[in-house]
């Protein structure tokens, strides 16, 4: 019989869960506010109670379900089920796995979400057919996930595979890690919003005006759109943003050299306004070019999907390894 399981996407302000089958197949999904002011116990029940729900939804004894999967933000140790830090909901050495374990009977595991997300993009989503991919989502901040020859690549306790806090700008701008000059301060979201206000109080007659009415009103896209009207200051946002991304990157392509990178998040939807200047401005950055390996950038394809997704797959990953050890 098919296996069933349930992956939870957990983010400060929504509980995101899915039931899925081995394939990556959604038979039901739901949300529901996190409310993390009431503790990590009432979270796991509210996880629990949603599981058995998307079961009786999708017209599966719960009984059949297999294993949840959490992916949660912060430092979340995945071989403990346990999430060591996690400043959004002001979590520290929460035994989050071992809490839905308890109230479901069932195997439970857990591991921060961007690297989930990474494992589902990977096998069920724009990394299909590819090994070795990294995950890079352009969003608040920029998440990032590493899976190389199939396998996660978590660091010791979880704790590595932040490649938005690598410098591209020793002594550039202050991040909130407290470092300066990370990727995120240049290439998130965010980091291209910032820009495209500084650039629109500099010049007032920019058709950036014409985009967004006010500076509250700049979203990720209001550049890339002033840019396709032939705006000058436009152009150069976007030139500019492109080849801070294209620098990060290329630190990420020369130290792992995967066949594929994945951009997701918001940006990452511009298509080709972004990737065909960003794939010129790899080219030159990438060590010994691309002749004999080249490098494929991809969009991102499960979208708000690929947390739950990638939770999913991870829980089924450990009850079949767990199966084929009991046969040896
Ligand atoms: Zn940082």
């Amino acid at each position: 019989m098919e296996k069933t399981v349930v992956g939870i996407d957990l983010g400060g302000t929504f509980i995101k869960a899915g039931i899925l089958d081995a394939r990556g197949k959604i038979y039901a999904k739901r949300k529901i506010p996190t409310r993390a002011e009431r503790g990590y116990r009432a979270i796991a029940e509210d996880m629990r109670d949603l599981a058995q729900v998307l079961a009786e939804e999708s017209h599966i004894p719960f009984s059949q379900v297999r294993a949840l999967g959490v992916g949660s933000p912060g430092i979340v140790d995945s071989a403990a089920g346990t999430v060591l830090s996690n400043c959004n909901l002001g979590w520290e050495n929460v035994p989050i796995a071992a809490e839905l374990m308890k109230l479901t009977q069932k195997p439970a595991f857990a591991l921060n979400d961007a690297n989930a997300a990474a494992l589902g993009e990977s096998k069920w989503g724009a990394g299909g057919g590819f090994s070795s991919v990294v995950l890079v989502t352009l969003g608040t901040g920029i998440g990032s996930g590493i899976v190389v020859e199939g396998k996660l690549v978590e660091g010791f306790h979880g704790a590595g595979a932040e490649l938005g806090h690598t410098t591209i700008r020793k002594n550039g701008k202050l991040c909130a890690c407290g470092r300066r000059g990370c990727f995120e301060k240049y290439a998130s979201a965010t980091a291209l919003i910032e820009e495209t206000r500084r650039v629109m109080r500099q010049y007032p007659e920019s058709a950036l005006w014409a985009e967004a009415k006010t500076l509250r009103d700049v979203d990720g896209k209001t550049a890339f759109e002033a840019a396709k009207r032939g705006d000058a200051a436009a152009e150069r946002v976007v030139a500019k943003y492109v080849d801070d991304l294209a620098e990060g990157l290329a630190n990420i392509a020369n130290l792992l050299r995967p066949e594929a990178i994945l951009l997701g998040g918001g940006v990452a939807q511009e298509g080709e306004a972004l990737f065909v200047p960003l794939e010129n401005a790899l080219r030159g950055k990438i060590y010994g070019g691309e002749t004999y390996t080249k490098l494929i950038l991809r969009r991102a394809a499960l979208g708000n999907d690929a947390g739950l997704c990638g939770a999913a797959l991870y829980a089924l990953e450990k009850i079949n390894d767990e199966e084929k050890r009991s046969c040896n």
